[in-house]
């Protein structure tokens, strides 16, 4: 199979994926092959490319967004078919057996694998995924238009579930958006749909800004911008840490600011009043599964539409390059489009 391999972490300028030919994988007794349809690229395998996180493993398939159907299975999955459709996220796999798989945190689990990072991912034509992690993606979405609902997607969903409003909570509530990329582009119908007003700050008038006021954004700024209310609560998707304190500076006491990504530059000090009035800060580390399967029916009952932009199968440098540069309108998307 062909397959784009990272051997060392680079910045994506010089284009590091180099395309190999390779076996095609065997799934071990609890997984599923897939042939890749399609497998969305994220910001955070702009941070594996290039290296903001560590190495974990050497000659690398990024990518975990992937869309494919089954074509073959180990001998002890149950629930999938031969040629059904599935997903495959973000978390790979966890030990169920530690102190937080066994409360129901296996998002926090010690020994967690992760797609396209520990493991291979869906930079290629075929890949593996225990069945259990797997995902059924609704019917009213294509294999592009799943993509994006694997990570962008299901992080939306847990930060707003951490910004601790809910229920008839939502209704009226003022929430803030800083960034609007692949998780804010769907985060912001969520929202909206419970019945929050969405409040976007995000660079970029032509794309990230216009797509926000497509969306129904009741307000759109610069980054910097101040909101004209303050905020119930908010979610930072930009890695960068310098809006911690901007964003603090819109909530209301009590409220929450939610911080989405994986990785993010320095928090700049900042004064004691901007959290005091138990405003609160917290990360979200990637997601459980309930997360990812009660954010499905969510999105199919909504339904969420993903804005993406897709990219050939070769052109996968180029995609990354284009994320860096903030020029992806929605979600990027690498199509298998070799033949
Ligand atoms: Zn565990
Ligand atoms: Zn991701």
């Amino acid at each position: 199979m062909k397959a784009w391999i990272l051997d060392k972490p680079a910045p994506t300028t010089t284009h590091p994926l180099r395309l190999r030919e390779l076996p095609v994988p065997t799934p071990s007794e609890d997984e599923l092959l897939l042939r890749v349809d399609a497998c969305g690229i994220c910001r955070t395998d702009l941070h594996v490319v290039e290296g903001e996180l560590p190495v974990r493993r050497s000659s690398l398939i990024p990518g975990h967004q992937i869309v494919g159907r089954v074509a073959a299975l180990g001998a002890r999955v149950e629930g999938f078919s031969i040629g059904d459709r599935a997903g495959v996220a973000w978390l790979n796999r966890t030990c169920g057996l530690c102190e937080f798989c066994l409360v129901g945190r296996e998002n926090l689990c010690e020994q967690a694998m992760f797609t396209g990072w520990t493991v291979d991912g869906g930079y290629a034509e075929y890949t593996v995924a225990p069945a259990a992690f797997s995902y059924r993606l609704p019917d009213n979405f294509d294999d592009i238009q799943a993509t994006p609902l694997l990570c962008a997607g299901i992080i939306g969903y847990r930060c707003l579930r951490l910004t601790r409003l809910s229920g008839d909570e939502w209704k009226g509530a003022r929430l803030g958006l800083y960034g609007f990329g692949a998780a804010g582009h769907v985060c912001i119908q969520l929202a909206r749909a419970r019945g929050a007003e969405v409040y976007v700050c995000t660079r970029d008038r032509e794309r990230h800004q216009a797509l926000a006021r497509e969306l129904g954004a009741a307000w759109v700024g610069d980054t910097q911008d101040e909101p004209p209310v303050r905020l119930d609560a908010s979610i930072i998707f930009a890695p960068a840490g310098e809006l911690v304190p901007v964003a603090l500076k819109a909530i209301r006491k009590g409220g929450t600011v939610v911080l989405g990504g994986i990785h993010m530059s320095p928090i700049p000090e900042f004064d004691y009043s901007l959290i005091y009035g138990e405003r609160v800060v917290r990360s979200v580390a990637n997601n459980t599964r309930e997360d990812g399967r009660e954010f499905m029916l969510e999105a199919a009952r909504i339904p969420v539409r993903t804005h993406t932009e897709s990219f050939s199968f070769h052109q996968a440098n180029e995609a990354l390059v284009a994320l860096k540069n903030d020029s992806i309108r929605g979600a990027g998307v690498l199509i298998m489009d070799m033949n």
